[in-house]
């Protein structure tokens, strides 16, 4: 295999690992933003279950300061029925305090079905906590595992780099018409340099005219004359 070769090679295979880690670590932002967003659904949860206890207890106290008021009622309308001289007023008085009494406990029935309801909601706000404090131990440790990938990836792209920085700086003194071709193919979907398989180019598999196979087979740097990948030989 010819020197040329061997250093694209290795550019080649630094570059090709880069940019798959490249393409991770792209990633990585949203897969933190969607991590964070099942956190966000459950705070919402919280915060609806809240407010409907709030509105519960609300609607609780407004019922019993009714029931205070009719009980007032009653008793202002006891102490009056008792100076009644009428009987027809004194019977009337006494259908308002029934009345008044029926009011009360209609409203009493009523607030049982708010405490019932109150009790449900104060169920789910609880289980939606614990909820809550589960999937957030499960989201730091998912972040963070995220942001350890993230520098382990950061730190083996740059070793990459690194790692290829001398065999780009002999391929630019020694073969500097490649320079171009790769750094322009790199750029693309797959491999720039390919094998040749048989008399066809190893990347978009088309034949190769006889000169192009001729001088990959003497190891001269040619390109696929379809696709214009680089292209080199080797004797299986
Ligand atoms: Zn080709």
């Amino acid at each position: 295999m010819k020197q040329w070769v061997k250093d694209v090679l290795e550019i080649q295979t630094a570059d090709m690992r880069t940019k798959r880690m490249n393409a991770r670590l792209k990633n990585i932002p949203s897969e933190k933003k969607d991590i964070l967003s099942s956190l966000t659904g459950e705070q919402g949860k919280i915060k609806k279950y809240k407010d409907q206890i709030l509105a519960s207890e609300r609607e609780i106290k407004a019922i019993e300061s009714k029931i205070a008021e009719f009980n007032s009622k009653i008793e202002d309308m006891n102490k009056k029925s008792a100076m009644i001289k009428k009987n027809e007023e004194y019977k009337a008085m006494l259908t308002e305090i029934a009345k008044a009494k029926f009011a009360i406990s209609s409203f009493e029935t009523s607030q049982l079905q708010v405490y019932e309801k109150l009790e449900a909601e104060k169920k789910d706000f609880q289980s939606a906590e614990k909820t809550i404090k589960n999937i957030q131990g499960e989201i730091e440790a998912s972040i963070n595992e995220l942001d350890e990938l993230e520098k382990l990836l950061q730190k083996e792209i740059n070793e990459a780099l690194e790692k290829r920085k001398p065999f780009l700086e002999k391929l630019e003194k020694s073969y500097p018409e490649i320079f171009p071709i790769y750094t322009r193919l790199i750029k693309k979907d797959g491999e720039p340099l390919a094998k040749t398989r048989n008399v066809n180019c190893g990347f978009c598999h088309l034949k190769l005219i006889p000169q192009t196979l001729n001088d990959a087979k003497k190891g001269v740097p040619v390109t696929c004359d379809s696709c214009g990948h680089l292209i080199y030989y080797q004797e299986d």
